[in-house]
């Protein structure tokens, strides 16, 4: 694979700053012609000082540009201004001046300028767009590699200092990497034995889950380069530089010996071929995909560069990847769960000073389906939140509001709410805790904020418990959680109410409406309904009048906890407007109280 030599770059590279400088002067030019000198701007006046003019029989012409709304006044003396006029004035302004017995010129185009500048700002971005077509038909030639081996050297062959200690929750697939390391660190040893070693492994799994950082840790582990790419990078290049680009990363790979490639994203190059390449740019990919299939294909015994490739996509690669040979081994990356997401925090809060001491137990029950990108960020924005709050370690409020942050968007104490709606906030918020509080069946609320966050007034953090399987039970008990912030408001306003539990309700339907066609828990019966059937009109008002009655079930459910733990929802309110943010501490003791009552 040799590529052109040096003579022909040193000239390609003259060419380049030619252009390059080119380019430069005629920005330049441009930019100096759309500025005048100061003195080239007459003053500007008010309409009454040109009205004074024209009384006194002063103004020689008028010159209006109504593009601009101005009108450039001479006076018979030689002074010049200018004449700002309200949109839509310019014929009454004309008339006027007619009136008036004034010489009226109307301008086109504010400035003329010189025909060359003209010229050069006309043909341009012709100029330009000759100059990129030039430039492709040039790299046609491969012209373009000066360009391209700059790029390359810069991404080449860093050493990441990233090692498996710094990925936590996935420890059978840092395991099954371990071999790799180990095949990088002494590949002697698996050739003496006759050992076939994968090329290539596949990482799928949701973004965030930590696949880019297991190829890192891959390769700060065995202490060789880590060469990456993204699949994206591919994405509507000019024809054949992807190809290209493809052979010069395994080119410096194979260069440094032992390496790690990384492509992430691999589905941008690697979905599946379809028949004939219809486009330009379905060309253009399938070309890059060969050419990264004819590198897989081109190691040798010898070379100990190890392929890994990332996707959250793996159904639409093109299974010609997953031969043999090629990416030979699949690694499903899962977003963790709850012991891992304990874990991924504690990885994480060892860098944060004080985090450490901290139980992040909590903040793993409460944020199933996060990813470790998430809960990097969770760890991150307790300690800025610390920073900014004076804190010298990181503390608990600091910890617990930062998943706040990540999960609903930051505080907006600068959205200051009036009294009144800080009372409705505050009831809503704790009609929500009062439903949760007195039914076993609920999820358990652990903090409550009638903080504006977001478009939201209010929150109400609920813990999900650990069973996987949800009950009916608790299904009820979750819909008269949802729909107890409207409730607490209708006893609050008399029977009034206020837009903000839109999407209570909206959540609240979403779970009816599964109960009903999907979970086959109410009384329309144990049917499961496709998208397609609740087009049909019959079906569509059975399930909408089902998904009804549920919802009015559970409102009716709300409404009678909420009369029964009257003072409970008093109380809880009364907190809220005094301290804004209730703990889980604050929340265990009403929960005792609410017990006491029962
Ligand atoms: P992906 O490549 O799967 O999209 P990344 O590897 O880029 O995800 O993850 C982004 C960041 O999230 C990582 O740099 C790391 O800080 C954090 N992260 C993700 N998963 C984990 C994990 N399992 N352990 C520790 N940190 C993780
Ligand atoms: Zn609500």
């Amino acid at each position: 694979m040799s590529r052109s030599p040096r003579g022909s770059r040193r000239r390609r590279g003259a060419l380049l700053a030619l252009i390059a400088a080119a380019l430069g002067a005629t920005v330049v030019v441009v930019v100096l012609l759309s500025r005048r000198t100061s003195d080239d701007i007459p003053p500007t006046r008010g309409l009454a000082a040109l009205q004074e003019d024209l009384d006194a029989g002063d103004v020689e012409t008028v010159t209006l540009a109504d593009s601009t709304g101005t009108a450039h006044v001479k006076l018979e003396d030689g002074t010049t201004y200018d004449v700002r006029y309200p949109d839509g004035f310019g014929p009454d302004l004309t008339a006027d001046l007619l009136e008036a017995g004034i010489d009226v010129e109307v301008e086109e185009r504010p400035a003329e300028p010189p025909l060359w500048a003209d010229l050069l700002v006309r043909i341009g971005p012709l100029l330009v767009v000759f100059g990129l077509l030039g430039w492709l038909l040039l790299r046609r030639g491969g012209l373009l590699g000066g360009i391209m081996s700059v790029r390359r050297n810069r991404s080449a062959g860093d050493i990441p200092d990233t090692r498996f200690g710094d990925v936590a929750g996935l420890p059978e697939i840092v395991d099954e990497l371990r071999e790799i390391v180990s095949f990088l660190e002494d590949p002697a040893r698996f050739l003496r034995l006759g050992a076939r070693v994968p090329r290539g492994v596949l990482l799928t799994g949701p973004p965030g889950t930590g696949k880019t950082l297991l190829a890192r840790a891959v390769a700060g582990e065995a202490g060789v380069p880590f060469i990456a790419i993204s699949g994206s990078d591919f994405v509507e290049m000019f024809a054949g530089l992807g190809a290209s680009r493809m052979r010069n990363l395994f080119d410096d790979a194979r260069k440094a010996e032992r390496a790690i490639v990384f492509i992430d994203e691999i589905d941008a190059v690697g979905k599946a071929r379809v028949g004939q390449p219809s486009n330009g740019a379905s060309e253009e990919r399938e070309n890059t995909l060969n050419q990264l299939l004819v590198e897989l294909d081109g190691f040798t015994q010898d070379e100990t560069v190890f392929v890994l490739a990332a996707t959250n996509r793996p159904d639409v690669l093109d299974p010609a990847l997953l031969r043999a040979g090629r990416f030979d081994r699949t690694l499903e990356v899962p977003t963790p769960d709850r012991r891992g997401r304990e874990e991924i925090l504690a990885v994480h809060a060892r860098a944060v000073p004080g985090a450490g001491r901290l139980d992040w137990g909590t903040v793993a029950a409460s944020t199933p389906g996060m990813t470790g990108a998430d809960l990097a960020n969770i760890v991150n924005e307790a300690a800025i939140l610390a920073a900014r709050r004076g804190h010298e370690t990181v503390e608990e409020g600091d910890m617990l509001d930062a998943v706040g942050v990540v999960t609903m968007g930051p505080e907006r104490r600068s959205r200051v709410l009036n009294e009144r709606d800080r009372r409705i906030s505050a009831w809503h918020e704790a009609g929500h805790v009062v439903c949760a509080l007195v039914q076993t069946e609920a999820p358990v609320p652990h903090r409550v904020s009638i903080v504006p966050r977001g478009r939201a007034g209010g929150v109400t953090w609920l813990l999900p418990d650990d069973n996987d399987l949800l009950t009916l039970r608790q299904a009820r008990a979750q819909l008269v959680v949802a729909l107890g912030g409207r409730a607490a408001e209708e006893r609050l306003m008399e029977g009034d109410m206020t837009h903000g539990a839109a999407s209570d309700l909206k959540n609240a339907t979403q779970l009816a409406r599964r109960m009903v066609v999907e979970f086959g828990m109410t009384d329309l019966g144990l049917a499961s309904f496709e998208p397609e059937d609740l087009q049909l009109s019959p079906y569509s008002t059975d399930v909408h009048t089902a998904v009804q009655t549920t919802l009015d079930e559970a409102m009716t459910r709300a409404r009678t906890f909420l009369t029964e733990h009257a003072p409970l929802l008093t109380s809880v309110s009364g907190l809220l407007l005094e301290r804004e943010t209730l703990d889980s501490a604050d929340l265990a003791d009403l929960r005792a109280q609410a017990e006491a009552v029962a």
